[in-house]
């Protein structure tokens, strides 16, 4: 057969295969909100806080079930009149309110509905996030459960110090001690703290003791246990036989004799461990908490006057919505979680006949994940190229004509084989093109052709129940990249570092089906600086469904759950700073913008590294002085140089 007449042919099979693929369905469902919510999961991981209105935008709902909201898109767009350019982070602090009334209410629930004749008095545990104006939000909001402060460090010791003034609240000193820190924590005493000290290390009981002889004041000691029952997953190390921190079962015992013998065996009252962050499953809660409550009422038996257990952090957040033990999610609520840890001190010290102890807990993530919100534009997409290619002639290159015959001939039966052939051919293409064979129109011809096959496969393995392991990622390969105003190691860290997942989509557009898929890349000039894991009912997904760009209007995107750690592990890559940031409190005539904190100019990131504004702007003067002399700049330009430096400098590191 000719060419021509096959082409032909093969033409006519592919207009009715391609009717096939795509009838002409007058009956195309219209995209609906529920559409975008089972899309983003955002009941599953946001409720109650984050929902779609009827304008297709994200709503905030700080005060959870309690009424109150606010547009997101509205908000940030009144935020960019007052000045405030993206990328923002916006914190509510009604939901960090929210958040710490639910863990309360669980506790007090469940020590109501076991009896528990003891109270739960929880903290805050600085490290996961230290912003001023949240911890002491934190301390505020805590005030009617005394709800107190963990620090971790001798700085996080001196933020908790100078802000917890709630009477009674505990100030619990975990992590690193030396002398000083001892010391200040004891002397903390006098000024009405409860300051808790958990010895970590052998070597901090010697100076526990030496301090108190000295300061002539008896501390409140605990211990931390180091468990052999270990969270999973990828703080899992915080506890086990290898993990850093806590004490063994000998160690312990070694602090309690060490104790008795300096007449302080009645200072120690604490018992604390900590099994890892973000505990996807319960059982492994439950583990633990069996063998601490067994430590505790050993303790206590061996004289110790014990009075608190502390199960530490590790409270998850379901980031996926999934409700499963998966890493980005847990397979618990609150209430289960404060129901285990009542129920199984009780049990263990009722079968003892041990007082029951108040209960102690340290969560972070729980409390501070859900308050921030980060909200920034698309800056361009680079798309593969799609739609139905020019068909192949005669005169082309037989390379071009077998592709556009793979193209014609794909449908649902053959579309693996077809997608083998083509990428066969492409190879083939490139090493032609590189012996010389073929010149470069017709390599783009063959690249044209192979990205219009591979449209064509993607389509039909969308519909497929089984996708074969080959084709796995055809959807990769063929998403659009989106750039993004941002820096994923400042402000998403975790997404780079441990793969953490986050919910990220458009906060507006919502009414509208998202027909791209697309993958993120931020600012840096770093191959990591991406994001192209999304959360998935089932595991993860490598694109994320969004919408295409319009011209002359920004395409907004949230990042959700952001609030706990990400922020103090951002760094400077590529000397992208702190994000403009803004606390938001609702009120009964809307909301009201409580705190800016301004991001951070190029003089202030320029600055942590040495480099002192002034000294830049007269090198460059100098600089531009002599070229003026040799004529090779006019003074016009140089002082429109000038002028640009100077005015960077004081701005922000993102894109305008
Ligand atoms: C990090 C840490 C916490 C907080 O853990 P979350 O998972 O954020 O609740 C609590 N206690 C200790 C000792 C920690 O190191």
């Amino acid at each position: 057969m000719e060419v021509k007449q096959k082409v032909e042919l093969l033409r006519e099979k592919y207009q009715a295969s391609s009717e096939r693929l795509n009838p002409p369905s007058p009956l195309k469902p219209v995209w609906t909100l529920e559409n975008s919510e089972e899309l983003y999961r955002i009941q599953g991981w946001g409720d109650p806080y984050f929902s779609i209105n009827a304008a297709g935008h994200i709503t905030v709902s700080p005060k959870g079930d309690r009424g109150g909201s606010l547009d997101l898109l509205e908000l940030v767009e009144a935020l960019k009149q007052r000045n405030l350019s993206l990328p923002i982070l916006i914190r509510f602090s009604d939901i960090l309110e929210d958040r710490l009334e639910r863990l309360n209410a669980c506790f007090a629930k469940a020590i109501a509905r076991y009896r528990y004749s003891g109270e739960y008095r929880g903290v805050f545990p600085v490290k996961c996030n230290q912003q001023r104006h949240l911890v002491e939000a934190l301390v505020r909001f805590g005030k009617p459960h005394r709800f107190g402060l963990e620090a971790g460090s001798k700085p996080e010791l001196m933020i908790a110090l100078a802000t917890l003034d709630t009477p009674g609240a505990l100030l619990i000193c975990n992590g690193y001690k030396d002398q000083e820190y001892i010391e200040t924590a004891m002397l903390s005493q006098r000024l009405g703290q409860t300051p808790i000290i958990v010895l970590e290390q052998l070597e901090e009981v010697d100076l526990v003791i030496a301090a108190s002889q000295r300061l002539n004041i008896k501390p409140i000691l605990g211990v931390r246990a180091k468990l052999s029952a270990r969270g999973m997953g990828r703080w899992g190390g915080s506890a086990g036989d290898r993990a850093k921190f806590g004490l063994t079962v000998l160690e312990i015992l070694t602090t309690v004799e060490r104790l008795k013998a300096a007449n302080m065996l009645d200072c120690l009252q604490l018992l604390h461990f900590h099994i890892g962050s973000q505990i996807s499953a319960i059982s492994t809660l439950k583990d633990a908490l069996r063998e601490a409550a067994q430590i505790y009422v050993e303790l206590a038996k061996l004289g110790a006057k014990m009075g608190y257990l502390d199960v530490g952090g590790g409270l998850g957040v379901d980031y996926d919505g999934s409700k499963t033990n998966f890493h980005a999610s847990k397979n618990y609520s609150i209430q289960n979680y404060a129901n285990d840890v009542v129920a199984e001190i009780k049990e263990a010290c009722d079968a003892s006949s041990v007082a029951l102890p108040t209960l102690v807990s340290e969560s972070g993530r729980a409390i501070a994940s859900h308050q921030s919100v980060l909200v920034f534009d698309v800056l361009s997409t680079s798309n593969v190229p799609s739609g139905p290619p020019e068909p192949a002639s005669e005169a082309d290159h037989l390379i071009v004509r077998n592709l556009y015959e793979t193209y014609t001939a794909i449908n649902p039966r053959n579309y693996q084989e077809a997608y083998h052939d083509a990428v066969q051919f492409k190879e083939e293409a490139t090493s032609l093109f590189s012996f010389g064979y073929l010149g470069l129109r017709e390599r783009a011809k063959a690249e044209r052709l192979f990205w219009a096959c591979c449209e064509r496969i993607l389509a039909i393995v969308r519909h497929e129940d089984y996708v074969p392991d080959d084709l796995e990622d055809l959807e990769k390969i063929m998403a659009s990249i989106y750039y993004v105003n941002l820096s994923v190691f400042q402000s998403a860290p975790d997404s780079w570092a441990i793969g953490q997942l986050f919910p990220i989509l458009p906060i507006h557009r919502l009414n509208e089906e998202p027909t791209c898929r697309g993958t993120l890349a931020d600012l840096t000039c770093d191959s990591d600086g991406k994001i192209e894991q999304f959360i998935d009912l089932r595991d993860v997904k490598s694109v994320l469904e969004l919408h295409p760009l319009r011209p002359n209007e920004p395409y907004y995107l949230g990042m959700f759950l952001n609030g706990a750690y990400q922020e103090i592990m951002g760094n400077l890559h590529n000397l992208f700073g702190d994000t403009n940031a803004v606390h938001i409190h609702l009120t009964p005539k809307g909301y009201q913008v409580e705190h800016v904190v301004k991001g951070d100019t190029m003089n202030e990131v320029l600055g942590y590294v040495q480099y002192d504004a002034e000294d830049l702007i007269e090198q460059l003067r100098r600089r531009s002085e002599r070229a003026l002399q040799d004529q090779k700049i006019t003074l016009q330009e140089s002082q429109m140089l000038l002028q640009n430096y100077e005015r960077s400098l004081s701005r922000y590191t993102y894109l305008a």
